[in-house]
C-alpha cells in the first residue's frame, strides 16, 4: 500500500466538509507545524508538508473530485504515487512548494530581498528552469494469448510533441532567447514575506521569466513560446510475457515534451488482459471446465483438450469423480518476473442430459439401483 494518509484524515476534516472548514484546519495544522516554529522537531517539516499537500487537493474541487473518485491509487512508484486519473500524472508537494503555497495563500504582503542564505535549501539550479513535460498514462489491452507469448502492438498517443519549427526553443527562427535582466539568468530570485509567523525568506521562481533565466522577445508563431504544439506520435509498445491486468511500466521521455528543451514526462503503460472465452486466469494458472457425460466418469475415456498451444489429449481413468481437476504441467501463462511457467488445470464435469428418448432411459433404469447402491452418504467435502 501507499504510505500516504487519506487527505480528509490528514486535515482531520470530514468527507463533507465545506471549504471554509477545509481552509481553517489546514491553516491550524500549518502554523502548529510550520518549520520555522519547530526547528528542533524533524517531523514538523514532513507534517507541515503533508498538510499543505492535502490542502492543495481538497480546496480545488476538480482535484477533490478525483481524490473523492481513485484515491491515491496507482500506487507504486514511478513518478511520485499521486493519485492519476486517465492521462494525469501523480500530486506531489515537496517542502519547498508547501513553504511558498502556504505563503500564497495565508502570507499578507511581500517584498524584494536579497543577501539571506536558503532558509530551507533547495530551491533553483541556477541557470533556470524549465518546466518538465507532463507525465501520461496509455491503457494497453491484451489478449490472453498475447500474455501467453509475449507481443508488441502499435498504439498513437496524442500529446505535447516539441515544436518543429523553432525545434522546441520558442524563439522564432532566426531569433534567441535572452538572458532575464530580474534575475540575471538565474531564474530565481529571493524574498522576504512577512506572514502570520513574522518575517520568512523564500526563494521563488522569478516572475519575469517564470523561472526560466531567459526571456523570449520574439516568440514561435506556432508553439507560441513554449516549445511544444499538439501532435501524436505513434509507439511500438513491448507487450510482456506473463503480464497481468494491472501490471505497468514506465516508458522515461514518453510523455509530454518539456516547454523548451526541458526534459520530457514519463508514460505509463498500464496493461488490460482481455477475458478469454475459454480459459480463465488463475494467477499463472489457467482453468477449463471439461463436461463429460457420467459413463465416462464411470468408465474412463480419453478427452481432447484445448490449450493455448493447440489441442492436447487427456487420459480420464475409470472412477473420476465430477469435478475433479487434473493439472497439465507448464500450459499456462510464464511468470512475468521469473523464470517459469503456470499450468493448466482441467476440470472434468459430470454433465446430466435431459434429452434422453425412451429406449436410453430403459437402458439406465436398468442399471439404476445397482449404481444407486455404490454412492456414499451425504458428507462434506466428498468430492476433494
Ligand atoms: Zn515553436
Ligand atoms: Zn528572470
Amino acid at each position: 500500500m501507499s504510505g500516504k494518509r487519506d487527505y480528509y484524515e490528514v486535515l482531520g476534516v470530514d468527507r463533507s466538509a465545506e471549504q471554509s472548514d477545509i481552509k481553517r484546519a489546514y491553516r491550524k495544522l500549518a502554523i502548529k507545524h510550520h518549520p520555522d516554529k519547530n526547528q528542533d522537531d524533524p517531523t514538523a517539516a514532513e507534517k507541515f508538508r503533508e498538510a499543505t499537500e492535502a490542502y492543495e487537493v481538497l480546496k480545488d474541487s476538480q482535484k477533490r473530485a478525483q481524490f473523492d473518485q481513485f484515491g491515491h491509487a496507482p500506487e507504486q512508484g514511478g513518478f511520485g504515487g499521486g493519485f492519476g486519473g486517465a492521462g494525469g500524472g501523480g500530486f506531489n508537494v515537496d517542502l519547498n512548494d508547501a513553504l511558498e503555497s502556504f505563503l500564497r495563500n495565508f502570507g499578507m504582503g511581500g517584498g524584494m530581498g536579497g543577501g539571506f542564505g536558503d532558509v530551507f535549501g533547495g530551491g533553483g539550479e541556477g541557470g533556470g528552469e524549465r518546466q518538465r513535460g507532463r507525465s501520461l498514462q496509455l491503457k494497453v489491452t491484451a489478449t490472453l494469448l498475447e500474455t501467453a507469448i509475449g507481443g508488441k502492438k502499435k498504439v498513437k498517443i496524442n500529446k505535447q510533441v516539441v515544436c518543429a519549427k523553432c525545434q522546441g526553443s520558442g524563439a522564432s527562427p532566426g531569433s534567441k532567447p535572452v538572458s532575464c535582466s530580474q534575475c540575471n539568468g538565474y531564474g530565481r530570485v529571493r524574498q522576504v514575506r512577512q506572514s502570520l509567523l513574522g518575517r520568512m525568506m523564500t526563494e521563488a521562481a522569478c516572475p519575469k521569466c517564470n523561472g526560466e533565466g531567459s526571456v523570449i522577445q520574439d516568440p514561435c508563431g506556432d508553439c507560441r513560446g513554449t516549445g511544444t504544439v499538439r501532435g501524436e506520435e505513434t509507439l511500438e509498445i513491448k507487450i510482456p510475457a506473463g503480464v497481468s491486468s494491472g501490471n505497468y511500466m514506465e516508458l522515461q521521455g514518453k510523455g509530454d515534451a518539456g516547454s523548451r528543451g526541458a526534459s520530457a514526462g514519463h508514460l505509463r503503460v498500464i496493461f488490460e488482459v482481455e477475458e478469454d472465452k475459454l480459459f480463465q486466469r488463475h494467477g499463472d494458472d489457467l482453468l477449463i471446465d471439461v463436461p463429460l457425460s457420467p459413463v465416462d466418469l464411470i468408465l474412463g475415456t480419453k478427452v481432447e483438450v484445448p490449450t493455448l498451444e493447440g489441442k492436447v489429449s487427456l487420459k480420464i481413468p475409470a472412477g473420476t469423480q465430477s469435478h475433479k481437476i487434473f493439472r497439465m504441467r507448464k500450459k499456462g501463462i510464464p511468470h512475468v518476473n521469473r523464470p517459469g511457467t503456470g499450468d493448466q488445470l482441467v476440470r472434468v464435469l459430470a454433465w446430466t442430459p435431459d434429452n434422453l428418448d425412451r429406449e436410453m432411459k430403459k437402458k439406465l433404469e436398468a442399471l439404476r439401483d445397482d449404481l444407486a447402491a455404490r454412492i456414499p452418504p451425504p458428507g462434506r467435502h466428498l468430492f476433494d
